[in-house]
């Protein structure tokens, strides 16, 4: 049996080939600190955050993009494999695990490790802007250059991919979470009302925006008064969303802009012509597309279902392995 793994620093998704998409939940645990026990993994677990009593400790194992804590990663990875693959299998699965395209030797091993602990036959490594390319339907073995910019949770990372590798690649630690941080600094800010890390990504996917609009949405919240200490309502817009986030997304414009600059000219012109494409789950940001075509003045395309994108690459490469064995895999 084969299984390929995304396993992200937000959300993990698990891929076995001819069956597709078989699991997608938060990479968030819930540990029981006082019997050292796993209380709940996934969507469970991140319904818990910002409502636990001293006792219960949440983790999110992943930090940009590497394991922050291995044994509760490797907890997390069996209780995946688990249920995809039925507790009491006959057989040990070969994992295919997409990691960032800058990890270090010593990241990978422990990531190999984590896999291996957790009940696999062996361990393959692609680097996740190679996966996501082929996920969104990307021809990476082609002369011509292409370039994916997957946004997840805590970093970014852009690449230019041309013969099946990667020609020019950057990453920063700046993505949908530092988004929610801005949104609730904003907040704190303008109306001194403190809000949860979950209210601020409700806030982000139902009405925030990369652009501002003319016919605006807007969204009543809850959080608690700054100065009086109690629950306070108010009402929100879109538009002061995209004024929050503006200098965030600044950010990650600008690796864009550098990742351009290096890119050889041959590729360059590729990529005029087809575009660059977006993945990851923050890529799904209203109007990001737009901001970024405007600021680069380079065309952008949303992947189909940009959140899959790396887990269906993991897909396409088990389906064909011996096509793909000796270029992408990532040495130990
Ligand atoms: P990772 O690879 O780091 O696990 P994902 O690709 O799963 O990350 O993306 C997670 C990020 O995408 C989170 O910051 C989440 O808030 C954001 N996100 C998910 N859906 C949307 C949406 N509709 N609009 C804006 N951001 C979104
Ligand atoms: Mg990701």
């Amino acid at each position: 049996m084969k299984i390929g793994i995304d396993l992200g620093t937000c959300n993990s998704v698990v891929f076995i080939p001819k069956k597709g998409v078989v699991l997608q939940e938060p990479s968030v645990v819930a540990v029981s600190l006082s019997e050292n026990k796993i209380l709940a993994v996934g969507e469970r677990a991140k319904e818990m955050i910002g409502r636990t009593p001293e006792t219960i400790r949440i983790y999110r194992p992943l930090k940009d993009g590497v394991i922050a804590d291995f044994r509760v990663t490797q907890a997390m990875l069996k209780y995946f494999i688990d249920k995809v693959a039925g507790r009491w299998r006959f057989f040990k699965p070969e994992l295919m695990i997409g990691v960032p395209a800058g990890i270090t030797s010593t990241e990978r091993r422990a990531v190999i490790e984590a896999g291996m602990n957790a009940g696999a036959k062996a361990v393959y490594l692609v680097k996740e802007p190679i996966l996501a390319a082929i996920g969104a339907g990307i021809p990476i073995n082609s002369c011509s250059g292409n370039m994916v910019v997957d946004i997840g949770g805590g970093t970014s990372e852009i690449a230019v991919i041309s013969l099946g590798g990667i020609v020019t690649c950057h990453s920063i630690r700046v993505a949908g979470d530092e988004i929610d941080t801005a949104i609730s600094e904003y907040i704190k800010k303008k109306y001194n009302l403190a809000i949860g890390e979950q209210t601020a990504e409700i806030i982000k996917i139902k009405i925030g925006t990369a652009l501002s609009e003319k016919e605006e949405k807007k969204i009543e919240i809850r959080g608690r008064d700054l100065i009086l200490g109690l629950p306070r309502n108010i009402r929100i817009s879109a538009n002061e969303i995209s004024e929050a986030i503006s200098e965030t997304l600044a950010e990650i414009i600008q690796v864009i802009k550098s990742v351009l600059r290096e890119t050889p000219p041959e590729l360059s012109a590729d990529i005029m012509d087809k575009g660059m494409v977006l993945t990851g789950g923050g890529s799904l940001l209203r109007n990001l597309p737009e901001l970024i075509a405007q600021s680069t003045g380079v065309p952008s395309t949303l992947a189909e279902e940009p959140m899959l994108s790396v887990a269906k690459g993991t897909g396409v490469v088990l389906e064909n392995l011996d096509l793909y064995k000796k270029s992408i895999m990532v040495k130990k």
